[in-house]
């Protein structure tokens, strides 16, 4: 088996909480267990929202945390051309459209809720639109289907680790189309990749064997497998792992600053404290 290569890649959107502190220490403790190596990326492809200041302190509470990390911290902002070819090439596949709904427009669009999804997929509102007719604000967008017709009878799989989901995954088409459906790659107005992809390429630019994260995270998997896949290049192995739940047993929300980490260090705890915590000690 070939080394082990994790990551830790939190958009600096706000400041780090428990359950980002949790992820990281899995990750990172999971690498030095196994003589491998822990990277550190900062997915702030959201230009509005992400701040060198937060990134800053997520390094800043990591450190202190008793986290170390390999190599420098790549930053996705900071390499945006290095998405362009990922995108032209499923340009010239016919398998991109681009997308000038709003969240507004989408939400009106989806006459009821969607009935056991966790996301919006999205109705399909610009789908017949060709390439030719991209503005420059427009967003573009996977067409799913067309990208599992391109991949035909090919069975395509991935294998997670975690606890919640052990096993070999052959990926289901209708139900991806039906749950994750055509996410956007580019974002609207702005030209630049967005998540679902960027977090792929990276995973395969930076060699990454074992993708860590939190469970909330599993449904995308299909996806990102799916553009990895089309693109042709190697599939890592997955490991979600469970969600810390506070008292209630409810699962923190992604924005508590209660939990922030910076307000433990403020209190005087110490990441020993957060260890016992989170059950990590
Ligand atoms: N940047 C994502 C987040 O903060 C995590 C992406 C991933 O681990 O794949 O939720």
């Amino acid at each position: 088996m070939g080394r082990f290569v994790t990551r830790f890649a939190p958009s600096p959107t706000g400041p780090l909480h428990l359950g980002h502190a949790y992820s990281a220490m899995i990750g990172h403790d999971m690498a030095r267990a196994a003589g491998g190596r822990f990277l550190l990326r900062m997915e702030d492809t959201d230009l509005e929202r992400s701040k060198p200041e937060w990134a800053a302190l997520i390094e800043e509470d990591l450190t202190w945390l008793g986290i170390t990390w390999d190599g420098p911290v790549l930053s996705q902002a900071a390499q945006l051309d290095s998405y362009n070819p990922a995108l032209e090439r499923l340009t010239e596949m016919d398998l991109l459209y681009p997308c000038s709904c709003t969240r507004a427009d989408i939400r009106a669009a989806l006459a009821a809720p969607q009935e056991g999804v966790a996301y919006d997929v999205y109705p399909g509102i610009c789908k017949a639109r060709s390439m030719e007719s991209r503005q420059s604000g427009d967003a573009l967008r996977l067409h799913l289907d067309r990208a599992l017709e391109r991949l035909g009878g090919q069975e395509i799989t991935f294998d997670e680790t975690g606890p919640t989901h052990k096993g070999r995954h052959v990926i289901d088409h209708a139900h991806a189309i039906a749950t994750i459906g055509d996410v956007v790659l580019s974002r609207k107005g702005e030209n630049i990749v967005a998540y679902f992809l960027a977090s792929a390429l990276d995973d395969v630019a930076q060699g990454i064997t074992h993708v860590v994260r939190g469970e909330d995270l599993f449904d995308f998997t299909a996806i990102q497998v799916i553009l990895l896949t089309l693109l042709g290049h190697p599939i890592p192995t997955y490991h979600h792992h469970t969600l810390i739940r506070d008292e209630n047993g409810k699962r923190l929300a992604k924005r508590d600053d209660a939990r922030a980490i910076s307000k433990y260090r403020e209190d005087g705890l110490t990441s020993q404290d957060i260890r016992e915590m989170v059950g990590l000690a």
